[in-house]
This record gives structure tokens, sequence and C-alpha cells, in this order.
């Protein structure tokens, strides 16, 4: 029995009569054997680049090594130092299989050893040769395999992906989207030259990352339609990478996207947890960036905060430039209405443009939603886009504001209104007028938070959850009962809505 050191030395004393002195030197000398499970040797290469070059020019005569000393069904795997990693991190290692599996090992004329080629060797079939590949047509550089052109035709790996309608022209430019834009359209002109390489994008939902970064991958197809560029979410990337693996193919999939010259990936806080996508996404970094080829990144928090993510993974989002995105201020919130408006041929009195720039502050999408609403209603009813419509619209979305509420505002705005001091909507009073207002902030707490009543309880002093159930179920009698307190009741709430 061998183990993989004693396997991996006959190899070596095969392969040196196959290759010339140099390559022998250069190429072989530095691999270590690594282990060896049942047929499997791995053998630990230092870069990719070299993993590259054996697969394509000696994965014939490693395969025969292989196979003589280990026997017909022999398989090498190789395990890529990506990164030596330092004192804090462990070096990363990838482990690739050998392509040229079950190819008929090569037959080495000069020196006539090998003359009767591999005997042990059955045919391999046709769908299997095809499945891998074969030495002449597998490996990183050597072109893609059956398989790999059986994915494509699947659209497992479509096109660019890229939304047109997603442009620069329509991408209002504000103060919250400066840097981001600006650093946009320098990437978009030189991809891959710039300094923002990755050019990370960063912020909340619906501030416009996704269309950002469409808009900059359409531009650099815009000025040269030969560039290879690709847009893909991380849960896309993520399902792709895991079928490849399901389907034998995990080569491929490194290869289609090693090939970009242009890689958008939207969303990558969702590669968090998931280590093994993480370490080929990494890989898959680092030889574009080393071949000049332009990464775009967008996130929902800054890299740092990121979670779930290999630090040396963090380390390289911030090498380029990182730029947030912030909430759009009133102005440009008017700028982003009036675009869309223009974009779709609508005409909007400015009064109801304002109403919907002052009460949907939220993100760029809810304004959208909130405007493709109005647009709607008002064309299904034929009627005029005006205030009262645009209240109505906005009752719903107004609807979902709420939740965000806190519970310090209920207790500021209660109080202002039935003039009793916050200290006493904590306090034990029980003089009535506290003790209403105290139930009504209780009452809004409870519509108007996620918070449980224990939370609320503690919110007021310190009281139980009974307490909070009790005063929720006196405000909602009142209110059925007492129009003057209905009345009060529909008056703070607008409030709270408004301010
Ligand atoms: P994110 O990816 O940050 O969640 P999106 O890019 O999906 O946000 O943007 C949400 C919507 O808002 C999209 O329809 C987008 O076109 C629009 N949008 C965002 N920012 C702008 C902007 N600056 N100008 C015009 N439309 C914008
Ligand atoms: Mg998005």
């Amino acid at each position: 029995m061998h183990n993989h050191r004693s396997a991996w030395n006959q190899c070596l004393q095969i392969i040196q009569n196959q290759v010339d002195e140099k390559s022998f030197k250069t190429w072989f000398e530095p691999i270590v054997p690594l282990s060896l499970h049942g047929q499997q040797l791995t053998i630990e290469i230092p870069s990719q680049y070299f993993y590259e070059w054996l697969e394509e020019h000696f994965v014939k005569e490693l395969q025969f090594a292989l196979q003589t000393v280990i026997g017909p069904k022999a398989r090498l795997e190789y395990s890529i130092v990506v990164d030596q990693g330092d004192r804090n991190n462990r070096p990363l290692h990838m482990t690739l299989p050998n392509q040229g599996n079950g190819t008929p090992a090569p037959i080495k004329q000069e020196n006539g050893a090998f003359k009767e080629g591999y005997p042990n060797l059955k045919p391999v079939p046709q769908h299997i040769q095809q499945m891998n590949g074969n030495g002449a047509d597998s490996g990183i550089k050597t072109g893609k395999s059956a398989f790999f052109h059986r994915l494509e035709k699947d659209r497992i790996f479509d096109e660019s992906n890229l939304i047109p309608s997603y442009s620069f022209d329509n991408f209002v430019e504000g103060d919250c989207n400066r840097l981001a834009r600006s650093a946009g359209l320098a990437v978009a002109f030189k991809p891959g030259i710039t300094s923002f390489n990755p050019l990370m994008l960063y912020g909340g939902v619906g501030l416009g990352k996704t269309h950002l970064m469409h808009a900059i991958g359409n531009k650099i197809r815009e000025l040269d339609s030969q560039r290879k560029v690709i847009y893909i979410s991380s849960e896309k990337f993520t399902n792709q990478f895991i079928e490849s693996l399901t389907k034998n193919a995990a080569n491929d999939f490194t290869e289609h996207y090693m090939h970009m010259d242009v890689l958008i990936i939207d969303d990558v806080q969702f590669l968090a947890g998931k280590e093994k996508t993480q370490e080929i996404f990494f890989h898959i970094f680092n030889h574009l960036q080393q071949a000049g080829k332009q990464i775009i990144l967008s996130s929902d928090c800054s890299p740092k905060d990121l979670k779930g993510m290999h630090d040396r993974l963090i380390s390289r989002f911030k090498w380029g430039l990182t730029a947030d995105l912030q909430q759009p201020d009133f102005e440009t919130r008017m700028a982003i209405i009036q675009k869309k408006m223009q974009n779709d041929g609508v005409n909007m009195p400015i009064e109801v443009v304002e109403y919907l720039a002052i009460n949907i502050d939220t993100n760029i999408r809810e304004l959208e939603g909130a405007l493709i609403s109005l647009i709607a209603q008002s064309s299904l009813n034929k009627q005029e886009f005006d205030l009262t419509l645009a209240k109505k619209i906005l009752e719903n979305i107004v609807h979902n504001i709420e939740k965000e509420v806190d519970i310090d505002k209920i207790q500021r705005s209660v109080s202002a209104y039935f003039s009793v001091s916050i200290h006493d909507l904590k306090d034990k009073t029980r003089k009535k007028e506290v003790a209403t207002a105290r139930q009504v902030a209780m009452y809004f707490a409870k519509e108007y938070t996620d918070y449980s009543l224990k939370q609320i309880g503690q919110y007021f002093g310190g009281r139980d959850h009974s307490t909070v159930i009790h005063a929720v179920q006196c405000v909602h009698n009142l209110i059925d009962t007492d129009n003057s307190f209905k009345r009060t009741v529909d008056d703070l709430k607008k409030q709270l809505q408004t301010n």
C-alpha cells in the first residue's frame, strides 16, 4: 500500500522521464503531496496559475503517472494555495479536480518506454468524455467543456442580465448618491483601469444600488459592445454554484466568471455564512483583479458591518472604493418624481408632487410605488391627479410608515397633547388625566410598534403585560362609545403620522 508521499515519489520518477529537466524543476518539484484516499491523490500547488499550466501542458503526463502508480481509476485533485494567510488567518486553499480524468494516457514515443500505451486503461464512454472534457479540451485556458456548452444552452448561464432601462440618464443625481454615481461613471468609462476596483456600493433598500450597477454595465456595453459584462445577484450566483457542484461542473462555473471583463454582483450580504460560495468567489475575485478586470459589488451595509463573511473577503471589498447611497433629500425626491413623470409622459400639479415628496421620505422604491398607484388609479377611474386622490393613495403607504413610529415619539406626542409630563406617563400616579393619557399612549404603542406587551409595559414604568392589555381594551371601548374621545385619538394618529 502506498501512502501519499511514496505514491507521489513514484509518480515523479515516471514524470521525470517524460518531461524536460527545466519543466520538471519548475512545475513538479514545488508540488507537495497532501493525501491519498482510495485512488484519489491530492497535491498542493502554489497558485491558480500553476494549476492552469499543469492542466494545459502536463495533464497527460500526470495522468499516466498516476494511473501507473495508483491504478486505473486514479484521480488527481489539486489543492491550490489561494491565500498565504497571515498570523491571524490560516492559509486558504481551494481544491479543484484534475480535468483530464479518464482520458487515455499519452504515449511517450521518444524514449520508447511507454510505446504500448497504458494497458489497463479502459476506453472512456463518450458521454463521460463529454462531461469532463478531455485533455485537449479542458482546464481554465483550454476552452469550455461540452458540459459547459450544455449549461449555457440550458440558460443556466445566460447573457449579461443587464436591464436596459436602468441607465445613467434616468438616474437622478443628488447629494445622497453623488459619490457613488460619479465613481460609477468613472468605472463605466474605464473599467478595470481606475483604482475603483472593486467598486463597492452600499446603502439601505430602495436607494438605487441595483439601478446604478445596471447603469454602469449598460454604459460599458454601449461604449464597447465586445466587453463581457455580467450582472448577477449573489443569491443566483450561489444557486448556480451549487447547481454546478451537483453537475460536477464547478470548474465550468469558475471559468465562466473568470472570463468576464466586468463582474457585477448585487447584494453580497446574502453570501453570509455560505462558506464554499465565498471561497469560490474569493478565488474568482482574485483572478479577475489580477487580470485587471472590473468588479462591482453592492451590499445593504458597509463592508465593516457585513456579518458572516470571511475577513479576507471583507478586506478585498475595501481595496477599491466604497461609496454609500443615502436617503434622498426633499429636492432630490422632487427631481426623481419629475423625472419619472417626464419618462411616463404624465403631468401632475406641483402640489401633488410636493405632497408625495414630503410624505414619502423613506426610499425611492416607496416613492415610485406611490407614483405608480397614483397613475394607475387616476387612469382607471378617469380622475384628475389631485391632492385628494394623492392622499387616498398614500393612506396605504402611510400605514406602513406608521409601523416605524417608536415609543419615545408616541410618549412625546401624547404627553404634549394631554399636557402631562412624560415622567408622569411612566410614574405610578393614578390621576384621571394622566391615567387616560397613559392608556392612549400604550394603545398606540401596541398598534403602531412591533413591541411585545411586556416590552411596552417596561417603557411605562415597568408595568406588567396585563396592565397594557387592559389599557388597550379601555381605549378600544372608548373609541366605540365616545365620539369626542375618538376624535382625540384620530387627531393624535395624524400627528404621529406626519411628524
Ligand atoms: P436598491 O438596489 O438600492 O434596493 P434600486 O436600485 O432597486 O434600489 O432602486 C429602487 C427604485 O428606485 C428603482 O426603480 C430605481 O430605478 C429607482 N431609483 C433609485 N435611485 C434613483 C435615482 N437616483 N434616480 C431615479 N430613480 C432611482
Ligand atoms: Mg437592489
